[in-house]
């Protein structure tokens, strides 16, 4: 089964507002694809209900063949990765803490639990020695960022989905930040959802990447080199 499958899905909000009118869509494993498309197209919406945070009103949200509506919350949570602009780190915690979040809610023993944050942290570039302890106000843009990438992947997840994550680091760090996540990219494999705006991003990103209009509707699905028409 593909990690991530979309069978006709929609989204109409109670307010009427049809934010993903009928998309199905498979992404392959290892595979890092962008959702792109202008503001209120439905892109978060479809990162939400992979995520179940959103229940679709139609349709199938498949990860690795189970259906997400079916699926313990538990579990899931294992098998899904998310970050979001700003990262959404719980600003009370520390860093350590904050990495061992899913691992916590799986009840891994303290001691696992901090090793796998010392190694995600390594990965990240940050020293666990130095920053594990600190505060997420104690660090810059980017190095929350990573905090949250590191959170992400603390319980191996089959998919990372990651909502605009550059977007709310400054465009200098931010290109460093791109260039990073590739590299770890390229050292898990995961399979990534990605959503952005930003087309330069898209391009540098993704593997395929799929252009969205109004109702999510799919305009286009494929390579960068595909896309740009080369
Ligand atoms: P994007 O991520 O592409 O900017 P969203 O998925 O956030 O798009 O939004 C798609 C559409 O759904 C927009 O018209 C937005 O206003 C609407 N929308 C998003 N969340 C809600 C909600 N909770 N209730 C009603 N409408 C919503
Ligand atoms: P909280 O802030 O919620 O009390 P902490 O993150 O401070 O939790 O974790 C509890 C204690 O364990 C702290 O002293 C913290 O520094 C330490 N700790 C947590 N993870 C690690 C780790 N990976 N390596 C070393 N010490 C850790």
């Amino acid at each position: 089964a593909a990690p991530i499958e979309l069978r006709d899905v929609r989204k109409r909000y109670p307010d009427g507002t049809v934010a993903v009118d009928n998309l199905s869509l498979r992404i392959d494993a290892g595979e890092l694809v962008v959702l792109i498309g202008p503001s209120g197209c439905g892109k978060s919406t479809v990162l939400r209900m992979i995520n179940r945070l959103v229940e679709p009103t139609a349709g199938q949200i498949l990860i690795d063949g189970e259906d997400v509506t079916a699926a313990d919350a538990v579990r899931l949570r294992r098998r899904i990765g998310y970050v979001i602009q700003n990262v959404g780190l719980f600003p009370h915690q520390t860093v350590h803490t904050n990495v061992g979040t899913v691992p916590r809610l799986l009840g891994w023993p303290k001691q696992v639990t901090r090793e796998r944050s010392d190694e995600l942290l390594d990965l990240v570039g940050l020293d666990p020695g130095r920053y594990g302890r600190r505060y997420p106000h104690e660090l810059s843009g980017g190095q929350r960022q990573r905090v949250g990438f590191a959170r992400a992947l603390a319980a191996d997840p089959v998919v990372l989905l990651m909502d605009e994550p550059f977007s709310a680091v400054d465009p200098i760090a931010r290109t460093s930040l791109q260039r990073e996540f590739l590299r770890l990219q390229a050292e898990v494999r995961k399979t990534v959802v990605l959503v952005t705006h930003d087309l330069d991003e898209a391009v540098r990103m993704g593997d395929r990447i799929v252009v969205l209009s109004q109702g999510a509707h799919l305009e286009q699905f494929g390579t960068p080199a595909q896309l740009l028409g080369e």
